[in-house]
């Protein structure tokens, strides 16, 4: 084939496919035009996930009528004049893509009325093909209504995640961009419920109170910058004991404009280097306003990434503010083991193992063996020996001696593994036995997370834990499984909701063995906690009966195995 320019239509669906890559980019695109208009109050409206309608009202400046059809080009833009305004951008929009890109691949109508004009005006473009300007009856402001989004580009709807993903998506869109403008009110309806709004009266706590809860956003530290630093920064940031299981929560604005940025979450995370639990983290909400020349915000079409001109400095600086607000406001719980294990344990006494091992266990374990059959084969291949516990390392790992040598074993993984397979194996045999809790507990959380547990009440309850709606982002915790009973009921609860968010579509038929290997992991022993010798031996005797004992579900090692033949060559006593 000959090089040839792309027709016109071509080109155009191409970049409205890196503008528009799913139903929020558009919600994006729209409520950032309504911010940049100054609007006071924006109205979302979703239906179908955004695949059937998504509509913005604002209140702001509006769109003349004789330029409402440039509006829609492409490259047509207010706030923007000549290349060097590019390097200091103070608008959300400068590109004039968001418009034709979304008109290219949607039926959208746009509705708008200047500020002090008597009448509005209206256009529509239906997949790129603009129609006739019109006067029409409209409020002042602006509305853009965008039906059928990618319907004549099938390739891309197939791309779609669930209806919950999206919606989720846009919750979590909207959600931010409250916290960014407070003194906006936002008002977001799906499919006619209010999933989310704010009043507009300038108060960031209580827009952060609208989407984490109230008794969060009453703890959180706020942030602000001393004058001396090079730029601006404030916010709110969680103290240690508030934390979660994933990096959702960790926000960023840049001069406004929300960001995904790996160095500055780096930053925050080093802040609080020591004060969390390995594979927790915090909850942030940070606005950088730096001079708009010292950051490029053309890196993308999409604009969710920026590039800092003294990128050193910026971390730098983030970092520093926030360790010193989190040592100046809260004194520094350091996270680290208990500071005495007694080693009473250890009391040749107790060992009541010693001299019948391994003889009168095996017994024991035959009688198992014959009346669980599946057991059999496992533990001829994968299987442990015989163990005979000898006490505990560091509160945190037991010692075992088998025929074969020397077992370290980590308590918390090995105990994650037996509630795991017991857990699957009470499932195989149908729905998980629950315990009914006294007094149901109610949990509130964040309306994305709402969206999350809503699709898994089915999965949730055939696992034991029966759930119940409670209001729109809370949720009455009935009863748990009866195995896990002794765990903390809304740590494992939060904890399923963390590991949702981290990859959002598992396979329908993996969800439950995630959420099982999740809640397991919750409830297990930890580091740190004391067992007695029975207790020590108790667990290693279930470990002995798992199917894979040697690793935990989520795939570490359970156990290292120093060999008789390893001990003895370093000992020299072997060449
Ligand atoms: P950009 O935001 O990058 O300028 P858009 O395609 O999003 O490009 O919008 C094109 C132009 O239409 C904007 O520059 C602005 O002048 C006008 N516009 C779009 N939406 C609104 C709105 N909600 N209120 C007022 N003007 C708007
Ligand atoms: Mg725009």
């Amino acid at each position: 084939m000959s090089i040839r320019i792309l027709p016109e239509e071509v080109a155009s669906a191409i970049a409205a496919g890196e503008v528009v890559e799913r139903p929020a980019s558009v919600v994006k695109e729209l409520v950032e035009n309504a911010l940049d208009a100054h609007a006071h109050s924006i109205d979302i409206l979703v239906e179908k996930a955004g695949s059937g309608l998504i509509e913005v009202a604002d209140d702001g400046h509006g769109i003349p009528a004789d330029e409402l059809p440039l509006s829609v080009a492409r490259f047509a833009t207010s706030k923007l004049r000549t290349a060097e305004d590019l390097f200091a951008i103070r608008t959300l929009g400068f590109r004039g893509e968001a418009l034709s890109s979304i008109g290219a691949i949607s039926r959208m109508e746009l509705i708008s009325r200047e500020k002090g004009e008597p009448v509005g005006s209206r256009l529509v473009v239906e997949g790129g093909e603009t129609g006739k300007l019109e006067p029409c009856s409209a409020a002042e402001g602006t509305v853009v209504r965008v039906r059928d989004l990618f319907y004549n580009v099938p390739a891309r709807r197939k791309f779609l995640k669930s209806q919950t993903t999206e919606r989720r998506r846009i919750v979590a869109l909207v959600s931010r961009y409250a916290l960014a403008y407070p003194h906006v009110r936002f008002r977001l309806l799906q499919e006619d419920r209010i999933a989310f709004q704010t009043s507009g009266k300038g108060d960031r706590r209580e827009v952060f109170a609208a989407l984490y809860g109230v008794e969060i956003a009453r703890e959180m530290l706020v942030i602000e910058s001393s004058s001396d630093t090079p730029f601006r920064i404030e916010g709110l940031i969680s103290p240690p004991t508030i934390h979660r299981g994933n990096r959702r929560d960790l926000t960023f604005f840049v001069n406004g404009r929300w960001v995904q940025d790996i160095s500055l979450s780096t930053a925050v995370l080093q802040a609080y280097h020591a004060l969390l639990m390995v594979n927790r983290f915090p909850l942030t909400v940070l606005f950088l306003e730096l001079a708009p020349e010292s950051v490029d915000v053309n890196v993308h079409p999409a604009k969710a990434e920026v590039r800092f001109h003294h990128q050193d400095q910026v971390f730098g600086v983030l970092q520093r503010v926030v360790r010193a607000t989190l040592l100046g406001q809260a004194p520094a719980p350091q996270v680290q083991l208990p500071a005495e294990w007694m080693p009473a344990e250890w009391q040749p006494g107790e060992r009541q193992y010693a001299s019948s091992w391994p003889r009168v266990e095996a017994e024991g374990l035959e009688q198992t063996i014959a009346t669980a059959p599946h057991l059999q084969a496992s533990i001829e291949s994968d299987g442990l020996p015989l163990l005979r516990a000898v006490g505990q390392v560091g509160a945190a790992y037991l010692v075992a001696e088998g025929p074969d040598g020397l077992y370290l074993i980590d308590q918390h993984a090995a105990h994650e593994r037996v509630l795991y397979e017991r857990m699957m194996e009470a499932r195989a045999g149908g729905a998980i036995e629950a315990q009914v809790m006294l007094e149901p507990i109610t949990l509130e959380f964040t309306p994305d997370q709402a969206y999350l547990i809503e699709e898994q009440l089915e999965v949730l309850r055939l696992l034991g834990f029966e759930l119940e709606s409670f209001g729109r982002q809370a949720f009455r915790l009935r009863s748990v499984p009866s195995m896990l009973a002794s765990a903390n009921p809304e740590h494992l609860l939060r904890s399923v909701v963390d590991d949702f968010e981290e990859d959002e579509t598992p396979l329908a038929r993996e969800i439950e063995a995630r959420i099982a290997a999740r809640v397991c992991k919750r409830a297990a022993i930890k580091a740190g906690q004391i067992l007695a010798l029975t207790e020590q031996q108790s667990l290693i005797r279930d470990l002995e009966r798992s199917a894979s004992p040697r690793t935990c579900p989520h795939g570490r090692p359970t156990m290292i195995h120093l060999s008789v033949d390893t001990l003895e060559r370093q000992f020299g006593r072997k060449g």
